[in-house]
């Protein structure tokens, strides 16, 4: 008989999940599973604001594919996915093409702009390692210029950051706790640094627990960081931003603005005719493309109804990371052609949103954290998540064990 082909196309919290839990499920001789990544490494995305305060080192937050798959079971091809042809069942790639019997598509998030003006051109997102490298020498390079240059342009030292959500506030965290540090390395007068955080909702971290969110504002603000709540970007510029309150409307010079109040699927679901919102699927109980029962969405390219509150989940690696897992129980049953497959029922354990290295606030289990506690907790999600996908073993070699 012949082989299925199962196709997992991107190697991020979902795919990978997938692909390492499949591997457990069955045996070389039941299946051909083929693993598609853009790169020949994993990252952890959601400790990327930390290597773009530079913080953290970007070779600290990724680790090789390889050693976390069966090379006897899996097959990995590094290469770039353009579009799926779902009735011909195929996956064009930048460089050749693969047919599948079973599609997990895992191809995760980029920024979404909202088509403000300039944004794409001239604000930088939080997107993946490379973007990361680019944020921290970008302002590196803007503190280097301000002191070499002979007219003192202070705006080089201005750091704008668009949305005051998850990722906004442990950039700025991250940053805020960065920023001695890069002073004394670059020769910069601290008080000449601005770090301004923009964010058009009434509210910094809609949706968290108030006495929390005053907590991170207050520790941020603390730290120097400027808040602009209720104040729309309108525009990005070569020099900056401008924002708008009610009528007003300033402009606010920078040298580097960050974007980070958005996000989408992957451009691949749009190009390949995909019915979606915002390039994320609304996908069937068992995650599944509606009309195409033999291709799987998760992460944040798949889009799931939260029936307390009739609203998505939002995307986040918690529920990545669960999908993957179920994904891969119901394609061993695919595969199998035995047992039944399983509804995704997400297990949402809490949410925890550091504030750099040493604090943070969250909510687990139902009880409120903020402060060592928090961060503490904080290190043990990031642990969990490299022990689900590689063991002690990935644990040892990437885990975070600097507790205060
Ligand atoms: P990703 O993890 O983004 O992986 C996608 C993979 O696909 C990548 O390896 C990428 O290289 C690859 N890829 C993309 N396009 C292509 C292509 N065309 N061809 C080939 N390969 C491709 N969530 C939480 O639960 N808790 C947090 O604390 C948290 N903090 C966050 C902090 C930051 C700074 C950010 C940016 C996000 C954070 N999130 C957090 C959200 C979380 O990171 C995402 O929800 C999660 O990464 C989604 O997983 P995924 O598998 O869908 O995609």
């Amino acid at each position: 008989v012949r082989k299925p082909n199962v196709v997992i196309l991107g190697a991020g919290y979902g795919g990978l999940m997938t692909t390492v839990r499949l591997q457990k499920l069955i045996g070389a001789n039941e299946a051909n599973i083929t693993l598609v990544n853009k790169h020949d490494y994993h990252y952890e995305t959601t400790w990327l604001h930390e290597a773009s305060a530079g913080t953290l080192h970007h070779d600290r937050v990724r680790y090789p594919i390889s050693d976390v798959i069966d090379r006897n079971k899996v097959k990995f091809i590094q290469d770039t996915v353009t579009k799926i042809v779902p009735n011909e069942k195929k996956v064009l790639l930048e460089n050749g093409e693969l047919t599948y019997d079973y599609l997990v598509i895992a191809l995760g998030f980029e920024s979404e702009t909202f088509g403000i003006k300039g944004l794409k051109e001239y604000a930088f997102s939080i997107a993946n390692v490379d973007a990361a490298r680019q944020i921290r020498e970008h302002i590196e390079y803007q503190f280097a210029t301000y002191n070499a240059e002979e007219e003192k342009k202070e705006e080089r030292l201005t750091i704008v950051v668009g949305g005051a959500g998850f990722t906004g506030i442990e950039f700025l965290g991250e940053l805020a706790n960065r920023m001695p540090e890069l002073c004394r390395e670059y020769d910069i007068d601290p008080h000449k640094v601005r770090i301004i955080c923009v964010e058009a909702a009434p509210t910094a971290l809609p949706g968290f627990d108030p006495e929390l969110v005053e907590y991170a504002v207050s520790q941020l603000e603390r730290k120097g960081v400027e808040f602009k709540i209720g104040t729309a970007i309108k525009e990005c510029t070569p020099d900056g931003i401008i924002v708008a309150k009610g009528d007003d409307v300033e402009e606010i010079k920078a040298g580097t603005v960050i974007w980070a109040a958005g996000v989408r699927g992957s451009r691949v679901i749009e190009e390949s005719g995909f019915e979606a919102a915002r390039a994320r699927i609304k996908v069937d109980p068992y995650l599944r493309v509606p009309g195409h029962e033999d291709i799987f969405v998760v992460g944040d390219c798949s889009l799931v109804i939260d029936e307390e509150t009739n609203r998505p989940y939002p995307p986040t690696a918690q529920i990545a990371m669960q999908e993957g897992q179920l994904c891969a129980k119901n394609l061993a049953v695919l595969i199998r052609g035995q047992g039944e497959l399983e509804p995704f029922k997400p297990d949402i354990k809490g949410t925890v949103c550091s504030l750099g290295h040493d604090d943070a606030i969250g909510v687990v289990f139902g009880k409120k954290l903020w402060g060592t506690k928090a961060s503490f907790m904080k290190k043990v999600i990031d642990n969990r998540a490299l022990y689900l996908i590689g063991g002690s073993s990935l644990v040892m070699k990437k885990g975070k064990f600097k507790f205060f």
